[in-house]
């Protein structure tokens, strides 16, 4: 058939029927494949689909959603990786795939804050229990463990206070249970920490943050040290509909191409400020894994092979609440906002959950970005001369 027999709107909707192949065509980039529909030869192929197709649904996956969890799965030396539309969404997706009604799961009280609200608000509408153990005490986590234990999670460095666990004591003491368990191992970016090789069955990243690492979309991934776990994943992923955008891995896979450089210069810009602002007298206290003082640091010397752009610090006790808030507002390079990982410096007011009382003092969570340096010590300078006529 003759292309001028196809008003220009079935063209329009048909590139192929206008001969719009790009055979020969080779370029570098991944291509975005956007897809609900995904077309089939003929009946039987679609009625055998789900073994003869490689590709089903939208829902299910793209070339492009699926070369991004290769890049992922070969970042995390997995076996398996799974993408969630949000970081958020890949920690609750590995509740649903390893948890059954009857079973119990262990958090640590330095979680993430919103992992613990599915864990609190969630989990008993499922018939699932939880509890909220101490991740720098391995004898108290020991006796924790019961015999319906089928999860512990493990987040290192602690969200907020940033104290480093003994993940590997942790696995340990997992398996002689039988629990598996998952590390949110978003602050390494799956680089400075390599939970799989540490004895660790999932690895679970916010890629928002350092894999985008731009500050402008939201995804996750889960990555499984064996197939079959990996299979459940993505069963439970795809049977709850989570599905992820090709635009969004396009923008992901970009990311991943600078995502060591960009990790390996925060690290170094942001431990210089957490050394500078340990000096300041309105400083109490920097939590920031690579200094000496911070819990767990001989262990992060041990597991991690670098540190991230991330970490807090508490004010002097003479500082209060509303001069720690007045304190943020005065930055101007600095911004307010959640998330972290992207170009911007950020700022936030924020405090540890009721059972982890480790804070003395007034916190504030510093994400240090991409801008000049310069610019951000003098934004903090001002500030802290500010703070000082107060
Ligand atoms: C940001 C973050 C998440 C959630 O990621 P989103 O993509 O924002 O949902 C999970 N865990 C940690 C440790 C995070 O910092």
């Amino acid at each position: 058939m003759s292309l001028r027999n196809y008003h220009p709107d079935t063209l329009a909707i048909h590139p192929e029927l206008a001969g719009q192949v790009a055979e020969g065509f080779r370029n570098l980039a991944t291509p975005v494949y956007r897809a609900s529909t995904v077309v089939f030869d003929n009946s039987a192929q679609f009625k055998d689909r789900k073994r003869a197709a490689p590709w089903v649904y939208g829902t299910y996956g793209t070339p492009t959603t699926r070369a991004l969890e290769v890049q992922v799965n070969i970042s995390e030396g997995a076996a398996d990786t799974c993408l969630a539309p949000s970081g958020l969404s890949a920690l609750t997706l590995t509740y649903m795939a390893l948890l059954r009604a009857g079973d119990h799961v262990l958090v640590p009280r330095n979680v993430y804050w919103p992992s613990r609200s599915f864990a609190t608000d969630v989990l008993p509408q499922l018939g699932v229990a939880a509890d909220f153990y101490d991740p720098l005490d391995l004898d108290a986590l020991d006796r924790a463990f019961r015999p319906n234990t089928r999860l512990i999670w493990v987040e290192t460095p602690g969200s907020v206070s940033f104290e480093v666990c003994d993940l590997p004591a942790i696995c340990a003491l997992a398996r002689r249970h039988g629990a598996h368990v998952a590390v949110d191992n978003t602050w390494s970016a799956g680089r400075l920490l390599r939970p799989l090789e540490l004895g660790a069955d999932l690895s679970i990243q916010a890629l928002t943050k350092y894999h985008a690492g731009h500050g402008d979309l939201v995804m996750g991934s889960v990555s499984c040290r064996d197939a079959v776990l990996g299979e459940r994943v993505r069963r439970m992923r795809n049977a709850l509909g989570l599905s992820i955008s090709s635009d969004d891995c396009f923008l992901v896979l970009r990311g991943m191409q600078t995502m060591s450089l960009r990790l390996e210069e925060l690290g170094r810009r942001t431990l210089a400020v957490a050394r500078w602002l340990a000096e300041q007298p309105q400083v109490a206290r920097v939590l920031h894994p690579a200094l000496p003082d911070c819990p767990g640091h001989s262990i992060w010397k041990r597991d991690f092979s670098g540190s991230a752009s991330v970490f807090s610090f508490e004010f002097a006790p003479s500082v209060s609440s509303e001069a720690a808030d007045r304190w943020v507002d005065q930055l101007r390079v600095f911004r307010i906002g959640a998330s972290w990982g992207g170009t911007c410096s950020l700022a936030l007011r924020m405090s540890t959950a009721a059972d982890w009382p480790v804070l003395r003092g007034e916190l504030v969570r510093v994400n240090i970005g991409l801008e000049h340096p310069d610019d951000l010590f003098t934004d903090l300078s001002d500030a802290f001369d500010a703070l000082r006529k107060t």
